[in-house]
């Protein structure tokens, strides 16, 4: 079983090509189980069809711990994927991690991770990796790691950040980073500059994902967009992602960039003649 944590600055598109690569996985006869580490709650939408009927924190402040089951806690959505949010503190109260570590200690207990489980993925709020955010990875749940970014400087400058907390955790683990993985916002050369980004943080640029409005179409309909057109050019290009992930033998710790040092890519990225 692969325990994969996707993390990335908040709207990169974290949820969306995480679910779209878990369908993909699910199409290729993979069985997964993903974990939603979001207050929003969000993370399993299009899995689901739907928001998840409840969270893990609502179902524990409506039961007794000792009557609540698998079921209460996770919904089966496309492709067999089994999808559970972990839930969170309305806003601005208390530590939103804890609810990740509260869930993830629950569906252990519950048995959920005995099952015959190809991947399980973690898809993790935030910029930094702290406290229960860090979960996933701290607690060796998690041995793999991809960030999702793009060409743009603050998600890049939160992509090296969070390799920070890798490389803190890391150290003491078995968690490594897998890759980057580049959601296009259409910057100028920006393959070439994430490229070079992931190089100088020790790591590669597992794949890079085109910016298509279909996506946006089958969220609308709540749906990825490998079950809303399978046949379409996103749908391929999940899969090539997945085929990727499948394959990696790459793995590294990450040497974060000093701010200077960013600066100094993003102006030969910037300043470069098509
Ligand atoms: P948060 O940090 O708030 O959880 P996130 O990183 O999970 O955000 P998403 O919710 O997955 O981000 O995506 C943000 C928006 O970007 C969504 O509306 C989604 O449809 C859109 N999006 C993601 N990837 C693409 C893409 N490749 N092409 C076009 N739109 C995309
Ligand atoms: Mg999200």
């Amino acid at each position: 079983m692969r325990q994969i944590a996707i993390y990335g600055k908040g709207g990169i598109g974290k949820s969306t090509t995480t679910q779209n690569l878990a369908a993909a996985l699910a199409e290729r006869g993979k069985k997964l189980m993903l974990i939603g580490c979001d207050p929003k709650a969000d993370s399993t939408r299009l899995i689901l069809g739907g928001l998840a009927k409840a969270t893990v924190l609502d179902t524990m402040r409506e039961k007794e711990e000792e009557d609540i089951t698998i079921e209460d806690l996770m919904s089966v959505g496309f492709g067999g994927i089994r999808a559970v949010e972990s839930g969170g503190p309305e806003p601005g109260v208390g530590c939103a991690g804890r609810g990740i570590v509260t869930a993830i200690n629950m569906l252990e207990n519950l048995g959920a991770y005995e099952e015959e489980l190809d991947y399980v993925f973690y898809d993790v709020l935030g910029d930094v990796v702290c406290g229960g955010f860090a979960m996933p990875i701290r607690e060796g749940k998690a041995q793999e790691i991809y960030i999702v970014c793009s060409g743009e400087m603050m998600s890049l400058y939160a992509a090296n950040n969070i390799c920070k907390g890798i490389r803190r955790y890391a150290a003491s683990g078995k968690t490594k980073l897998g890759g980057l993985i580049c959601n296009s916002r259409l910057v100028d050369n920006e393959r070439a500059l994430v490229q070079e980004f992931a190089a100088k943080l020790n790591t590669q640029l597992i794949y890079f994902l085109p910016r298509n409005n279909i996506v946006q179409r089958a969220e609308c309909k709540r749906m990825t967009v490998i079950e809303y057109d399978p046949e379409c050019g996103q749908a391929c290009e999940y899969r090539a992602l997945a085929e990727k992930i499948e394959t990696n033998t790459t793995y590294s710790i990450p040497t974060p960039l000093q701010p200077e040092e960013l600066e100094v890519l993003l102006e030969k990225y910037m300043n470069y003649e098509n």
